[in-house]
């Protein structure tokens, strides 16, 4: 839940996140919890000063590093398929970057655990998460390509980096019943967005929209 008092960080008008609450709307987004979350979210906390003014269009940013902020109706898109097909106990999210993400996945899930490669990102996003007084997040310095094994199994698992295949490691760490978002990249340059899903049977996959995000790479920096 995201009990920040807005007034102490900066406010940006009610209308101005209605409108993007509202373009998401438009663009087929329909899960309320998610909406929800989306429209009480300080996005501009997230990004540099400089940019502060386009924080509420739907767009990705620059965080600096070579690294983005999603789209809001990404960030929309990846939460509700997630939220919509099961269980939102335990999460993990791999590519931690500014936080914008997590700091959904907070608000509609029990536990979020995210991983950054990148630490000077992760010591930004985890100021973020104080800021918000954001209890329910855990984050890790590391090669999220191979999961979070102590805290596994995980319910729902997004990745917000493109890698070329989709990490066994992921996959041994999904419940049975829990679902993926992962944006895999394709022979010609190209991102799919999937959406896996564990059974006891095995893994089933769809392929839901094309996306654009930076690769995932493994090793750390920091
Ligand atoms: N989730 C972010 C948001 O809220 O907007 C966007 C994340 S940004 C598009 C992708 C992030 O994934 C970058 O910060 C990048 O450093 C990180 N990343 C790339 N490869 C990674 C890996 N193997 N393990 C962990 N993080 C990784």
């Amino acid at each position: 839940m995201i009990t920040t008092n807005l007034a102490g960080i900066g406010m940006t008008s009610q209308r101005t996140r209605s409108r993007l609450i509202q373009r998401l709307r438009d663009k087929g987004i329909v899960e309320n919890s998610v909406l929800s979350v989306m429209e009480k979210l300080p996005r501009h906390i997230f990004i540099d000063e400089a940019l502060s003014h386009r924080a509420y269009e739907d767009t990705s940013l620059p965080i600096g590093m070579g690294q983005t902020i999603s789209q809001p109706y990404i960030v929309a898109r990846m939460t509700e398929l997630l939220v919509m097909s099961g269980k939102m106990t335990n999460v993990l999210e791999v590519g931690t970057g500014c936080g914008y993400q997590t700091s959904v996945l907070a608000g509609v899930s029990k536990w979020v655990y995210t991983i950054e490669r990148i630490q000077p990102l992760q010591k930004q996003a985890i100021d973020r998460f104080k800021l918000l007084n954001l209890h329910n997040v855990n984050y890790r310095h590391g090669d999220g390509y191979l999961g979070w094994e102590e805290e596994a199994p995980f319910d729902a698992i997004i990745v917000t980096a493109a890698p070329d295949q989709v990490p066994q490691p992921l996959i041994d760490q999904l419940a049975i019943g829990g679902r993926m978002v992962i944006p895999v990249t394709v022979a010609n340059g190209d991102q799919q967005l999937h959406l896996l899903e564990k059974t006891e049977e095995g893994i089933t996959s769809m392929q839901v929209e094309e996306v654009k995000f930076v690769p995932l790479v493994g090793g750390t920096i920091g």
